[in-house]
């Protein structure tokens, strides 16, 4: 939209439109990879952490497991008879304080940063590719249009997806999702014409 705002035609859209594509998607893929491998990284650090303060101090933790269970609406008594039985075996006592201490779910730790990469690569380039499609075939406003409607379809289609799993009103879902998108895609072709103002003259 930013390029077809500037004026331009139909090839230079389609080049910077698959740029773009190819661009976005290696990115998010990067910046997904990143944060799923760091995040990880973190955890496990504070896991291994917590791992060595059980194996020297273990009293010290099982009075902070005590606590947090005190904290929780437990008596006393059942808390720390808790935290005891729990303190006692090795692997609950870490998965424990890993969740209630750190708030780590330490079963999350397992998952792949190359397949959130690539479902990141894959998810972005399909939602990219929609805006481009008519382009190929079309050119001037009318691939405009019919790309705005594509996109609106789609957009639509992606948020009444959602609703799938957060349970809200299709149409509500879907008009936010088509809303915000357009919005976004509004402000791109003004930034384009401007530029496009801007570097003709
Ligand atoms: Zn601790």
């Amino acid at each position: 939209m930013g390029v077809a705002g500037a004026a331009l035609d139909t090839t230079a859209i389609l080049v910077t439109g698959l740029a773009g594509l190819l661009a976005g998607a290696g990115s998010m893929a990067m910046g997904e990879w990143l944060s799923v491998q760091s995040s990880r990284e973190l955890y496990q650090r504070q896991i291994s952490i917590e791992a060595a303060e059980l194996a020297e101090a273990p009293d010290e933790e099982r009075e902070e497991l005590a606590l947090i269970y005190q904290a929780k609406g437990l008596s006393q008594d059942q808390a720390e008879q808790l935290a005891d039985q729990i303190i006692s075996d090795e692997a609950t006592a870490l998965d424990t304080l890993a969740r209630e201490e750190l708030g780590i779910d330490p079963e999350e730790l397992g998952g792949s940063a190359w397949e959130a990469a690539g479902a990141s690569f894959i998810l972005f380039a399909l939602g990219a590719i929609v805006p481009v499609i008519p382009f190929f075939a079309l050119s001037g406003l009318t691939a405009v249009a019919v790309s705005l409607l594509l996109s609106g379809v789609a957009l639509f289609v992606v948020g009444a997806g959602i609703t799938v799993l957060t349970g809200r009103s299709v149409l509500y879902s879907g008009t936010r999702q088509v809303v915000i998108g357009l919005a976004a895609a509004a402000l791109t072709y003004g930034v384009g014409t401007l530029i496009g103002v801007s570097i003709a003259g």
